[in-house]
């Protein structure tokens, strides 16, 4: 270990910037943010640092450097651009036993300062020991995403509660079971949706042995690619101590659940084999009534044709608290990958998501409303109705030249997307594989320009055979 790091104390600390240039400037605001009592030295100042000496925030001490200007001083930054100045100011001030850093200069540093993820009270500081700052940056950002916001909070609510806890108690090692058991469940939760009363009064209720037992996060795994999900259910899924999840949930997305969490397909799918509804409702239920910390994984957004709602209703009606984390709806997520933009000012000032999962003979969809022009039509699980799709939308009076598009495994590297006319619809459903959207519009001949993931669209026809000859498709 080449440094040791330690979280120094600068309140009101007499600290030393040389220079005056942007560079200087960050380095006396991080001072300044630490309460440090900051001076500056430097010929000229930038117009930040020039208004914060004019307010009084930090002293100006003169032009030049000299050496006595460290008598007293805790700590100096030194960032000029003079390379003689700065070797002057690191050489005085370990004179003096001074601690002393020149910017970019790893050799003329006594301390070197850390990436930091600020959460106060909690700091996370990153150091690469100055072999690679552009790596320990890249550590720090992947952090920033994983530790939530209301981390600080936490940690001050805690804090609070320290003293009370010692009182009831006693013993070190209940105290850290305590805490593990506070940080792990109900109380996070409840400090993440803001709410700091019960939160605290959660720390009560633990205090007293009176755990409240597991809770259920509903989150949306977006369309497949791990890239779309949200922060939020990123931190979840890390945490989780059971997941159900549903066959849409792609690999990719499933690789980033905690590694010892137990993993439960519940899935729904045609022609396999299914958990029905009712069972996967129980399961929730009984983990979270274990107090096991529960991920109910949906593909897309789980109020959006998910049945998530259901499954809500049923954690409501035996008192099992819940969560709710958006997804990117399939028809977000694989459009946009696909370049086709749901609205346009031009084509479409409409966007309708409808089931084409429906019952035989049934009059569900308003095919009249779903006909009109100028809007955008995107449906789910379409594949197996496309012909009754298709005709519906033309014999209510939707043109049946129509631009369409079926977009499989949206956001997926194994994307594919199929183009042709509204009259083709059921062709292009032929060749098309589940989980599939079928879109209806104009929109959709723009992704001709703004088509920018994965292989090209494939157009209806004309399409090419083996031989390289032109030809209609089957
Ligand atoms: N809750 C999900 C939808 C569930 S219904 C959401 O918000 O996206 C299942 C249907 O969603 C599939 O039949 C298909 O029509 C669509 N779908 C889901 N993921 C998809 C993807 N990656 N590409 C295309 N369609 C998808």
């Amino acid at each position: 270990m080449d440094y040791l790091p330690i979280f120094a104390d600068l309140k009101r600390r007499p600290c030393l910037v040389v220079g005056g240039n942007d560079i200087a400037w960050r380095k006396a605001k991080m001072l300044l943010k630490a309460g440090a009592d900051v001076k500056v030295i430097s010929p000229e100042l930038s117009p930040l640092f020039q208004q914060a000496v004019d307010n009084g925030q930090l002293t100006y001490l003169g032009e030049e450097f000299s050496p006595h200007h460290l008598d007293g001083i805790f700590l100096a930054i030194a960032a000029t651009e003079r390379k003689a100045l700065n070797a002057l100011v690191y050489q005085s001030a370990n004179q003096r036993q001074v601690l002393v850093n020149v910017v970019d200069d790893t050799q003329r540093c006594s301390f070197i300062v850390p990436s930091v993820v600020d959460r106060s009270p909690i700091i996370v500081a990153v150091s690469s020991s100055g072999q690679a700052p552009v790596l320990a940056r890249l550590i720090r950002e992947k952090l920033e995403a994983l530790l939530p916001q209301h981390l600080g909070l936490m940690a001050t609510i805690a804090g609070r509660f320290r003293s009370r806890l010692a009182k009831t108690v006693t013993s070190f090692p209940a105290r850290r079971r305590f805490w593990e058991q506070a940080f792990n469940g109900r109380f996070a939760s409840l400090v993440a949706a803001g709410q700091v009363e019960s939160a605290e009064y959660e720390l009560e209720q633990l205090s007293q042995g009176q755990s409240s037992g597991g809770e259920v996060a509903l989150i949306g795994a977006g369309p497949g690619n791990a890239g779309l999900l949200t922060l939020r259910a990123l931190q979840l899924l890390q945490q989780a101590d059971v997941v159900l999840f549903d066959y849409l949930v792609s690999d990719e997305v499933m690789s980033l659940v905690r590694r010892d969490a137990e993993r439960v397909c519940v899935g729904k799918k045609a022609g396999f084999h299914s958990v029905p509804q009712g069972e996967t409702n129980h399961l929730l239920v009984e983990y979270a009534s274990k107090g096991k910390r529960v991920v109910r994984l949906k593909g897309g957004d789980p109020f959006v044709f998910g049945r998530g709602g259901e499954e809500l209703e049923v954690l409501f009606e035996h008192n099992i608290p819940f969560e709710v984390v958006p997804g990117i709806t399939a028809a977000a997520g694989a459009t946009a990958y696909a370049g086709i933009p749901l609205t346009h000012r031009d084509h479409a000032q409409t966007a309708m998501f409808v089931t084409g999962h429906l019952k035989a003979g049934s009059d569900q969809l308003d095919w009249h409303t779903l006909a009109r022009g100028n809007q955008t039509l995107v449906i789910y699980m379409g594949l197996m109705n496309s012909s009754d799709i298709q005709q519906q939308l033309i014999q209510h009076g939707r043109d049946d030249t129509t631009p369409v598009a079926i977009i499989e495994r949206g956001t997926q590297p194994t994307q594919k997307i199929f183009k042709g006319q509204l009259k083709e619809l059921e062709e292009l459903a032929q060749q098309a594989a589940s989980p599939a959207l079928i879109v209806v519009g104009e929109v959709v001949n723009l992704s001709e320009k703004l088509h920018w993931f994965g292989k090209q669209p494939q157009p209806a026809y004309p399409s090419v055979d083996e031989q390289g000859a032109v030809v209609k498709l089957a």
